[in-house]
């Protein structure tokens, strides 16, 4: 098994003794960042003489930003703040994992390299809109990688039979690598997250996990915990899980982040109206949605939203009932229904769910003034 990595080999029975010791009464913290490229999940481990109760028991770190693409080395203390407590599912009760917002020398959001704190101000837009309750669902869609960048379970030199029979399959042929997927969806239940299922995808050795729903600013927290959760589960297994929207070139499918939305009203008794209403905002501010639908402005999903493989153009608006080539779908129980929540098909799989999900609020709930208000 050449494409698994080094440490996925130690003698796990071995470190099994040992994370079995008890703890002396103290609980190890470890708190979770974003890094300079938007992308990245960082994270290092303290001892409290205590196990906190909530995220206020919680004090605030730092790091050096200089080493994660965050500052210059001559000015480089960034802050830690805490901002949504999990429980532990790798060294379990009562040790934590704690997401943090990163704050640069003045306590300022970070916005170094890339702005990457986009926290934030998603959650200023979040608390404008709160009497709304606009609930999100993001579907995490991302492909199993050996740590020789290739996908997991392929055939060294070629590839697997084409797609068909791999989304939501079963079997050996069909299914590579779902070990990571069950240990990942227990360490979610374990740890809080509000994960709702999973799924095998078009392409081999891609999967699905769903957060939601989630209201306001808890869905980004909860999706970038989930992501933590999935490359650190991975880690165990010596292989790398990949947000990147377009993996392998030819006619295989990419990777998206489906993102599902609804206000209290679209879920009421013909909803149906106001869905259509946040739809025609939409449609008016493509590009602008599209700039922030992944970390490069776009140029990511360009690879991804192709027209082809269940996708729209990235040049143009669609919306439509059932319609899984368009930019935005109806479900078809919700046109039936005439109630309930919307999906915009749009975001890559590597966006950053607290600027996905701020553009969406802000440009269908929020006139101009508050809009500019809340930059
Ligand atoms: P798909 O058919 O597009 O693959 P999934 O079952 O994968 O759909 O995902 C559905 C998503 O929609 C989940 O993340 C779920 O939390 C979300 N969702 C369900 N109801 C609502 C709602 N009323 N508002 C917002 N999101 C919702
Ligand atoms: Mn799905
Ligand atoms: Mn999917
Ligand atoms: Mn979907």
């Amino acid at each position: 098994m050449a494409s698994v990595s080094v440490s996925s080999c130690l003698n796990k029975a071995v470190h099994q003794q040992y994370m079995s010791l008890p703890q002396g009464g103290k609980c190890q913290v470890t708190y979770i960042w974003i890094d300079g490229t938007g992308e990245g999940l960082r994270n290092k481990t303290r001892t409290l003489d205590e196990e906190p109760k909530s995220i206020d028991d919680i004090p605030e770190w730092n790091f050096d930003g200089s080493s994660t693409y965050q500052a210059e080395g001559s000015n480089s203390d960034m802050y830690l703040i805490p901002v949504c407590m999990f429980r532990d599912p790798f060294t379990f009760d009562p040790n934590k994992l704690v997401l943090c917002e990163v704050l640069k020398y003045n306590r300022l959001p970070s916005v170094y390299c890339l702005e990457t704190n986009h926290r934030a101000s998603c959650n200023k837009v979040m608390e404008k809109i709160k009497e709304h309750s606009m609930w999100f669902g993001m579907e995490q869609e991302y492909t199993l990688l050996g740590i020789d960048k290739y996908p997991f379970g392929w055939p060294a030199n070629g590839y697997p039979p084409p797609q068909g029979p791999y989304y939501c399959g079963v079997g050996a042929d069909n299914a590579y690598g779902r070990d990571i997927v069950e240990c990942h969806y227990k360490a979610c239940l374990y740890a809080g997250i509000k994960i709702c299922g999973s799924n095998a995808e078009v392409m081999p050795s891609q999967w699905e996990f769903q957060v939601g729903p989630c209201e306001g600013i808890e869905m980004g927290d909860h999706l970038w915990v989930a992501r933590f959760l999935l490359h650190r589960v991975c880690e165990d297994f010596g292989v790398v899980a990949t947000l990147d929207p377009k993996p392998m070139e030819g006619n295989w499918n990419g990777a998206g982040c489906h993102t599902n939305v609804s206000t209290k009203q679209m879920r009421e008794e013909g909803g149906l109206q106001y869905i259509e209403q946040a739809i025609e905002k939409l449609s008016k501010r493509h590009l602008e949605h599209i700039k922030v639908y992944d970390p490069r402005g776009g140029q990511d999903n360009m690879r991804r939203l192709t027209g082809h493989h269940e996708t729209s153009s990235i040049n143009d608006f669609s919306a439509g009932v059932a319609n899984r080539g368009s930019s935005v779908r109806i479900p078809r129980q919700v046109g039936h229904e005439k109630k309930g929540y919307f999906e915009d098909r749009r975001p890559a799989a590597n966006c950053d769910p607290y600027a996905v999900t701020k553009a969406i609020a802000s440009t269908c709930l929020l006139d101009s003034q508050e809009e500019e208000e809340s930059e």
